[in-house]
């Protein structure tokens, strides 16, 4: 079964980072609902025009659009070996549909893992980002919009996961090696426990 990884955090927080690591080390596929509406709004599609302001601005898009286009790449992407969540889910809507989207093609979220960093450390990495990449939403009004956005619609998430004793939390406020190795561990981990699961139950089966 493959491995299905909710990366939780504010923006800037090092999600879309610590997604590229993984899928170099395990092979799994991010989906960053961020990397695809920006593509949208690079090659001017219909779907760019409509949510370019609204990104600009540092405002969330509707949950139909994202949850569509998650959908379409769990169907192009049948035999990936997992996935990861990277920006996506932002409500509880989105987790909930996720949740189905996924139940319906016999997969389900097995890990999220929540990179913890304070505001201030977000708005210095900010700064920097957009000194470096021009994003246009890394500006300081639209990032407080989009911080704002977090707290209010996004970081009700977390209790949504606790309570399905899915939610682990990482300090994201460490270098990015110090970071992707304290990921590494929780996600052996949870392997090591479902691998131990499986032995008990083979065991309890045949006896053994
Ligand atoms: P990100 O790159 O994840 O920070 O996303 C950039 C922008 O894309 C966000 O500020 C939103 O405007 C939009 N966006 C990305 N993912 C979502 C999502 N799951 N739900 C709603 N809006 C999103």
């Amino acid at each position: 079964m493959g491995l299905n990884l909710v990366l939780f955090g504010p923006p800037a927080a090092g999600k879309g980072t610590q997604a590229k690591r993984l899928v170099a080390e395990r092979g799994l596929l991010q989906l960053s609902t961020g990397d695809m509406l920006r593509a949208a709004c690079k090659s001017g599609t219909e779907l760019g025009k409509k949510v370019a302001g609204i990104m600009d601005r540092g405002d969330l898009v509707s949950d139909e659009i994202v949850i569509a286009l998650i959908e379409e790449q769990l169907d192009t992407h049948t035999d990936a070996a997992g996935f990861i969540f990277d920006g996506f889910p932002r409500t509880v809507a989105q987790a909930e549909a996720l949740d189905a989207a996924l139940a319906a093609r016999d997969m389900r979220v097995n890990s999220v893992i929540r990179l913890k960093v304070d505001d201030e450390a977000l708005v210095k990495r900010i700064i920097k980002r957009f000194e470096e990449e021009g994003r246009k939403d890394d500006n300081p009004d639209a990032f407080k919009v989009r911080l704002g956005n977090y707290n209010k619609q996004t970081a009700p998430l977390l209790p949504f996961y606790a309570k399905q004793g899915k939610l682990t939390e990482v300090d994201g406020m460490t270098d990015i090696e110090s970071v992707a190795l304290s990921i590494r561990h929780v996600l052996d981990r949870q392997s090591e426990i479902a691998a131990t699961k499986k032995t008990g139950f083979f065991a309890r089966l045949f006896g053994r």
